[in-house]
């Protein structure tokens, strides 16, 4: 509540600027506004807006390319996958909004204004706490991945992720909502503990989504190309892997954003082995195309075994 006031404060303050600088009509408002208020000012307003139009910007321009480009033919279309799975991002959205009373930018300031966390403690350049707090939310979330997959109870959510029989952008955004909860947490508590800098989680934020969507994306990206980028960032054919039915290849390839930590970690693997074209995406427990309906899949941690997929399970030799 304190931070929406504040939100509000901050918002009406620069709309204040903007609208006084109309007045004068010697430089256009627009730069006059960007001198006065700082990037911090504009972040702390507006840091919803500026993840909304970065995030649809990406889906979209990437959900052209995989009508241009795709690599796969899919043999269940976006016009019964889609949906479902755009509406699981909508609940997703709404329930973080409604349980967390706080943005996870949010809890950056108030880790600044009141002065905890690692990085709030050090005295280190912002540039570097800047860098050095993307990298580490980065691992946390490649363990967290690593995580839940290992224990049988969290791969029973994470599993519903998995359970796409096609690979495309909207695979990359849909999670079950309990994950998304859970995942909002274990964010929280990292970005507490470093004391994360605003702009460090937005930046990582942004990040992370756009790779998300282009890391699941249904294109065909030519070996050259991915061989370089693979180097730098998660690639859609680097990620594919991931999404095998076979249980050591859905076991390899965790990372979302940075790829170093899969080669560091000893968890990388260049390809699938049934071949990018024909491998088989999803998991054994659910075939049917009936459970890429949105009410199903909100079911599913709670339907059937745990199958061999979670690595504690290491007699999966297949
Ligand atoms: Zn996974």
């Amino acid at each position: 509540m304190v931070q929406t006031t504040a939100i509000v404060r901050a918002r009406s303050s620069i709309h204040e600027k903007y609208l006084d600088a109309t007045k004068s009509d010697k430089l256009p408002a627009w730069w006059q506004l960007l001198n006065r208020c700082s990037v911090r000012d504009f972040l702390f307003a507006y840091e919803p807006i500026i993840r909304l139009i970065a995030f649809c910007g990406v889906f979209a321009a990437l959900a052209v390319l995989e009508f241009a480009l795709p690599l796969r033919k899919q043999a269940i279309g976006r016009g019964w996958r889609w949906p479902n799975n755009l509406g699981i991002v909508f609940i997703d959205t709404v329930l973080v909004r409604i349980l967390f009373p706080t943005t996870a930018v949010g809890l950056a300031f108030l880790a600044e204004a009141r002065g905890f966390g690692l990085f709030n403690a050090l005295s280190a350049p912002p540039w570097l706490s800047v860098v050095a707090s993307v990298v580490v939310l980065d691992l946390a979330i490649y363990l967290q991945h690593v995580l839940f997959h290992a224990v049988p109870g969290l791969w029973r959510l994470h599993r519903m992720h998995h359970s796409d029989l096609e690979f495309d952008v909207s695979t990359g955004l849909r999670f079950h909502p309990i994950e998304i909860l859970l995942s909002m947490l274990i964010k929280l508590a990292v970005i507490a503990a470093i004391g994360a800098p605003p702009l460090a989680v937005l930046i990582f934020e942004v990040l992370l989504n756009a790779t998300s969507i282009f890391n699941h994306a249904n294109i065909r990206v030519p070996g050259k190309v991915d061989r370089v980028l693979r180097w730098f960032v998660v690639t859609p054919d680097m990620h594919r892997v991931h999404h095998s039915i076979l249980v050591r290849e859905t076991n390899s390839n965790f990372g979302f954003n940075l790829p170093w930590w899969d080669r560091l970690f000893g968890t990388y693997r260049a390809q699938p082995t049934a071949g990018h074209e024909t491998m088989t995406i999803g998991v054994e427990q659910f075939r049917d195309p009936r459970d890429l309906r949105m009410d199903r899949m909100l079911l599913q941690p709670f339907l059937g075994d745990v199958g061999r997929y979670p690595i504690g399970q290491r007699d999966a030799d297949q």
